[in-house]
């Protein structure tokens, strides 16, 4: 393993800028070590009083949508303006397979090169929860070190992009024309999540669909009750490949973003964002003691039994688990 650097030396390289130590500060959080544990919690402490200033927008979209062309033709663009953009990626696939939907292929490679940008897929071997939580943090990471634009992305075909809207300011959902909501895979609560919808690869002979979609897709959205935001979410067309309709799109974030600032929302939305955070890492917290619990883990093997053969229902067996494991907490 690599040696550590001291918590002065992650946080003087974060404020700096400089995208090796930045690197080593990722990798130190997303570690399961107690020692590096520490040592995490004591650079976040430092930075945080950096962080929070950028503009954090989640991309969602099934596979083959575009989401990594996407990315790179919007990187470059936020880039042109002189501005520092980081891509994070929440791939919920890392555990399961080993290997991951969004990081087995060269992406991005443009944007990679370029000094102004600064790319990180998500961490492999860590739960859902823990990739929530690592992303959440590398995100202020990279707020510190003085990038003004997050880009988190995601893969839009399961609970993932819920986590991502649970962290991001504007949430962009990227969809085809022509291919059906079914095909698509794409659920009617991800739309309802958007700020924005974007029709992808609206280049060809596929401009006429893209463009007959924007009028579907807008009477699709109409029935859905009004954002808090005061937004109306917006349906627009792309192409990524051409790198057409992106720069619009990145004008439409930075209206949301003033508008929202104005009104309020904007705040409201991150506050509650950190008060759902907290919980949710109760919850994660309370589940491990639980099932860390040395008595309850014994225990639990007969319970798990005595379920399955229909001896006992599971709600008293759940609920005598928690009394044994209150009454054994501090053992
Ligand atoms: P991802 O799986 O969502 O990251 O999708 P990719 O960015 O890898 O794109 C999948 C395929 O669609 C690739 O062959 C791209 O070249 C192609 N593609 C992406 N964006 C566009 C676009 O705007 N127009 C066209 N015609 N093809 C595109």
């Amino acid at each position: 393993m690599r040696q550590r650097l001291s918590v002065e030396a992650y946080t003087k390289g974060v404020l700096s800028g400089d995208t090796i130590i930045l690197s080593r500060a990722i990798t130190l959080i997303e570690s399961k070590l107690k020692n590096d544990k520490l040592l995490a919690k004591a650079v976040l402490e430092n930075i945080l009083p950096y962080t929070g200033k950028a503009m954090r927008v989640g991309i969602t979209g099934v596979p083959g949508v575009g989401k990594s062309t996407f990315i790179e033709a919007f990187g470059k663009h936020i880039t042109s303006l002189k501005k520092k953009v980081a891509v994070l990626t929440v791939d919920p696939s890392s555990k399961k397979t080993g290997g991951s939907i969004l990081a087995d292929k060269t992406r991005m490679e443009e944007l990679s090169r370029d000094p102004l940008a600064f790319i990180r897929p998500s961490a492999s071997g860590l739960s859902l929860g823990g990739v929530a939580r690592s992303t959440r943090e590398t995100m202020l990471l990279c707020e510190a070190a003085g990038y003004e634009v997050i880009i988190i992305e995601t893969v839009g075909v399961g609970q993932s992009e819920t986590l991502v809207k649970g962290m991001s300011d504007f949430f962009l959902l990227l969809m085809l024309a022509g291919a059906g909501d079914e095909l698509q895979g794409i659920k009617k609560g991800i739309m309802e999540m958007a700020d924005a919808v974007a029709i992808n690869k609206a280049d060809g002979a596929n401009k006429i669909s893209a463009e007959l979609a924007v009028t579907e897709y807008q009477n699709a959205l109409h029935l859905f009750p009004k954002s808090d935001s005061d937004f109306i979410t917006k349906v627009v067309t792309c192409s990524a490949l051409e790198g057409t309709g992106i720069a619009s799109l990145w004008e439409l974030i930075t209206e949301y973003q003033q508008s929202t600032i104005q009104n309020g929302y904007f705040e409201k939305n991150r506050q509650a964002q950190n008060l759902e955070w907290m919980h949710n890492y109760i919850r994660q917290l309370l589940e491990g003691l639980f099932y860390e619990n040395t008595i309850v883990k014994k225990a639990i093997v007969m319970s798990e039994k005595s379920v399955k053969e229909g001896n006992e229902l599971p709600v008293p067996a759940a609920e005598l688990l928690l009394d044994l494991f209150m009454k054994n907490l501090l053992k």
